[in-house]
């Protein structure tokens, strides 16, 4: 085979190195042979490969031309479909034509990590889970209570799609080269559609945008643009609090209520 693979920081390359915590990740994820799965950023094949042992067939989307040069000389496209590009830009509705609900898995880079994020939320209806390695902190705030300091942006647009479980931690050593900081699993499995109530998806994210731009303000502050005390009253709301004490609810019912009034301020 080629020369040793310099690890690419520009590509969040961090690779899988340790056999029991590899072993333990494809557990948790649990292939069936016939699953439609996809792997995002399959690098040197740490978890590709004992996946491709379990399953009919994978599919992987990797970025790096050198890392998919390899992947094509060892793989053939029978078992393994290799998509070339940026996972950001990737459709993965496309990969699920006949209906087939998908299995998403990865480690993900983490450079990209919140990008890649809200671009697969994008196709919740189409996904039966995902199972991804990210920065421990994180996967703290994708899964973050209200009232605590990891609950903002990313914790409410998640879980208004998406249960999710933070399954176990990842210390550095189990890659080469080792990242700075702890890495955790985290298993998401979409809501069913009937508990995604929002009337338009766009305005939630504005809103929540808006509550957690200035974490320390009020919600009569933060939102001012949007409701008025009248409005508070009649969500029965209180404009006193800041928007981390607000449940994913909350957010909703505020959102189709500005829906219900109406245009909104640019
Ligand atoms: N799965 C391997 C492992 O566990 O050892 C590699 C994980 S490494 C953290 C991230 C992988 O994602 C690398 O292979 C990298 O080249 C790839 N990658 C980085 N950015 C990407 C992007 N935008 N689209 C697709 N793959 C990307």
């Amino acid at each position: 085979m080629s020369e040793p693979h310099q690890a690419r920081k520009r590509f969040g390359q961090n690779f899988l190195s340790d056999k029991n915590i590899i072993y333990k990740i494809i557990e948790a994820i649990r292939p069936d042979p016939a699953d439609r799965m996809v792997e995002i950023g399959p690098g040197l094949g740490a978890m590709t490969e004992p996946l491709m042992s379990r399953l009919d067939h994978l599919h992987v989307v990797e970025i790096d031309r050198d890392l998919i040069a390899r992947l094509k000389e060892a793989h053939s496209p029978d078992k393994l479909t290799i998509h070339e590009g940026d996972a950001l830009k990737f459709d993965f509705g496309s990969l699920v034509a006949d209906g087939a609900p998908l299995r998403v898995v990865g480690n993900l880079p983490y450079n990209i990590s919140t990008p890649i994020l809200f671009h697969l939320a994008d196709y919740a209806d189409k996904v039966k889970d995902m199972t991804f390695m990210l920065q421990k902190e994180v996967v703290m705030r994708m899964v973050g209570d209200p009232g605590t300091e990891e609950y903002g942006r990313l914790s409410v647009m998640l879980q208004y799609r998406f249960n999710m479980r933070r399954v176990f931690d990842v210390p550095p050593g189990a890659f080469r080269p080792a990242p700075k900081v702890m890495s955790s699993i985290v298993r998401m499995v979409p809501r069913p559609a009937s508990e995604c109530t929002a009337k338009d998806y766009a305005l939630l994210g504005k809103v929540v945008t808006a509550a957690f731009g200035q974490r320390r303000k009020t919600l009569r502050n933060t939102l001012r643009d949007y409701l008025d005390e009248a409005d508070f009253a009649a969500l029965g709301i209180d404009p006193g609090l800041r928007g981390e004490r607000l449940s994913v609810d909350d957010f909703v019912r505020i959102a189709n209520h500005m829906a219900a009034k109406g245009p909104q301020p640019a």
